[in-house]
């Protein structure tokens, strides 16, 4: 249908041989794919997708186009970035059109910076395609915009974990907790009482509402909201599951006007 309606309107671009396009699927709805990326998966030779791309984006991939998946399984990296984009280079030189799909947004802690720098070392010729990022997709989904005139006037994205797995050790937590009015995590489920904990240690209002959003804008997406000095004990006790977003800041309390899902039965 996006066929009919864009293609001979919107211009889009023809993927050479010997390119790799870095592309973001966004965060599971694959109405949430760009024209873009839509245009690189229909075109592409080979896609290497990652653990958080909806298997649904695959499916307008056309016919003898190979499927390599490339992300973690079961919690274990597998295989290494240096493979990944070694794999790149090799297929590029091999002269095929290698899509590089990553869930969400590929600059946005999606290592699509190394990646791309990889293959800029390489010379091998790359284009960029942005995606709709999980922590602005998956609060609108639960009705929350990530800022609002009444609450605030900066908004903040961190993330939960480090190359090695670990609480970034370098975050500025005061700074985090007084800086802006909504801090949205990434990749925070792991460390969610030492972020908690963190926070409340650098000021930030314990009364201050929290939402977890789980598996955000696919048919699994779950939401709950408690307040800060709640958070961790609320998300064992609701079992909140990774992929998750977690939102803080007053901004979340717009969900009770604005959650314009239809709640799922049982
Ligand atoms: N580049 C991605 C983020 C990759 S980091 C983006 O721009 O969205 C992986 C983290 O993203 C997950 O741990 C989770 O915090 C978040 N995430 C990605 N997809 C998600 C989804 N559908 N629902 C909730 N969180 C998601």
């Amino acid at each position: 249908m996006i066929d009919r309606i864009y293609s001979q309107r919107v211009p889009l671009p023809i993927f050479p041989q010997g390119e790799v396009w870095l592309a973001g699927a966004g965060p599971g709805d694959p109405g949430l794919l760009t024209l873009h990326a839509l245009n690189a998966i229909r075109q592409a030779d080979i896609i290497l997708y990652d653990a958080l791309v909806d298997r649904s984006c695959l499916y307008c991939a056309k016919t003898g186009a190979v499927l390599e998946f490339y992300g973690k399984r079961g919690g274990i990296l597998s295989p290494q970035q240096y493979e990944i984009t070694g794999r790149l280079i090799t297929l590029a030189r091999d002269n095929r059109r290698v899509l590089r799909l990553k869930g969400g947004d590929p600059f946005v802690f999606g290592r699509g910076g190394d990646e791309a720098l990889a293959l800029a070392r390489a010379q091998i010729p790359f284009r960029i395609i942005p995606g709709i990022t999980a922590g602005i997709a998956g609060p609108a989904y639960a009705g929350i915009p990530v800022t609002s005139r009444f609450y605030n006037q900066s908004v903040t994205f961190i993330t939960g974990h480090d190359t090695s797995g670990q609480l970034p050790n370098n975050l500025d937590w005061k700074a985090i907790a007084r800086g802006a009015g909504v801090l949205v995590f990434y990749m925070a489920m792991k460390h969610i009482g030492e972020i908690v904990e963190a926070l409340l240690a650098a000021g930030r209002d314990p009364h201050d509402p929290v939402a977890f959003i789980s598996n955000a804008t696919t048919e699994n997406q779950r939401v709950v909201t408690t307040k800060l000095f709640h958070a961790t004990q609320v998300s064992s006790e609701e079992r909140v599951v990774a992929p998750a977003i977690v939102v803080i800041g007053k901004v979340v309390n717009m969900i009770s006007a604005l959650a314009w899902l239809p709640k799922k039965e049982g």
